[in-house]
């Protein structure tokens, strides 16, 4: 299967770039990819490259890699419990990841747990050490995740889908969290995610995917405001609008193709109701209508009846 196929995208510095798609769409392989976690076999990266500080992580050994997880790029996970070992406490867990990373006494890296705990608005961080996850609510236990990623200042951070778990309340705590710590840590940060309420908190670009391609990215104003691919505006015409006395929700109709056997042309044809004749025999070419919004769709390039008339 071809989970993700030729995904391209920046990350700059202390910027938040959210990736949004639904279930199955190849935003969580994509970070997975970034991390080296993709279970080698059954997965592999075919080809391309993901550049950070120069080097491409695809060509890293192992050991390099390890150095980088946690220390340079970390990963915060959709469900706290399953990222927290049950049986240490939390203290311990947070200062083993430092010593795995740092040289460092025992001592100063209990400090920068303090500190960590501290700044991820856990009270009485001196005490809360010493307890294990489950004496945590689901909120806490997320702020420790959080405390864990960033304990060994990564330069980027990736959430995928951090707040789903998590009921509306602690879900706006945390993505204050998230925009408190970007302020005073510069940290970049990719959101994994399929809520597009929560894109619209704390996002500064947006990137679409579909049918594991990015079929739409641009600023957040440009994506909420001017939503040029027909699965884009299909995604946010099926958000609940409280605004809007009366106002239906409109659903995409159809299911996502199969990536076993990817289509040749736009993944989205059979769903699009602008489909055209070249939609299914070509896939888009990209069109750029900003420096940084830009989409892959035949009703954005005059080129399409072009390339049509060429194949008959
Ligand atoms: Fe719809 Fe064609 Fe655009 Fe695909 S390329 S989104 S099928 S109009």
């Amino acid at each position: 299967m071809k989970a993700v196929r030729g995904v391209t995208f920046d990350l700059y510095k202390g910027e938040t770039l959210a990736i949004v798609g639904e279930s199955g769409c190849g935003k969580s392989v994509t970070s997975q990819s970034i991390m080296r976690l993709i279970p080698n076999p059954p997965g592999k990266i075919v080809h391309g490259s993901i550049l950070f500080r120069g080097n491409d992580l695809t060509k890293l050994k192992e050991p390099q890699m390890r150095n980088i997880r946690g220390a340079d790029i970390s990963m915060i996970f959709q469900d706290p419990m399953t990222a927290l070992n049950p049986t240490i406490t939390v203290g311990e867990q947070i200062i083993e990841g430092i010593l795995q990373h740092e040289s460092i006494t025992r001592q100063e890296a209990k400090k920068k747990a303090l500190e960590m705990l501290d700044l991820v608005g856990i009270p009485n961080p001196k005490e809360r050490l010493k307890h294990h996850p489950h004496q945590f609510s689901g909120g806490m236990r997320q702020r420790i995740v959080i405390a864990m990623a960033l304990v060994c200042q990564p330069e980027v951070l990736i959430a995928d889908e951090p707040t789903t778990a998590l009921d509306v309340t602690i879900q706006a705590q945390i993505l204050d969290l998230f925009k408190d710590i970007q302020k005073k840590t510069g940290v970049s940060i990719i959101l994994i995610t399929h809520d597009l309420g929560v894109v619209a908190q704390v996002a500064d670009r947006i990137a679409v995917m579909y049918a594991g391609k990015i079929v739409e990215a641009g600023s957040r104003r440009e994506i909420f405001y001017n939503p040029q691919h027909p699965y884009t505006k299909g995604l946010l015409n099926s958000v609940p609008r409280l605004d809007l006395e009366g106002a239906e929700l409109i659903p995409i109709g159809g299911t996502p193709p199969d990536l076993f056997s990817p289509p040749k042309g736009c993944p989205f044809t059979a769903r699009c109701s602008y489909a055209m004749e070249v939609c299914d025999r070509v896939y888009p070419f990209k069109t750029y209508l900003s420096n940084e919004h830009h989409v892959d769709c035949w009703l954005q390039d005059e080129r399409a009846t072009k390339i049509l008339a060429s194949m008959k």
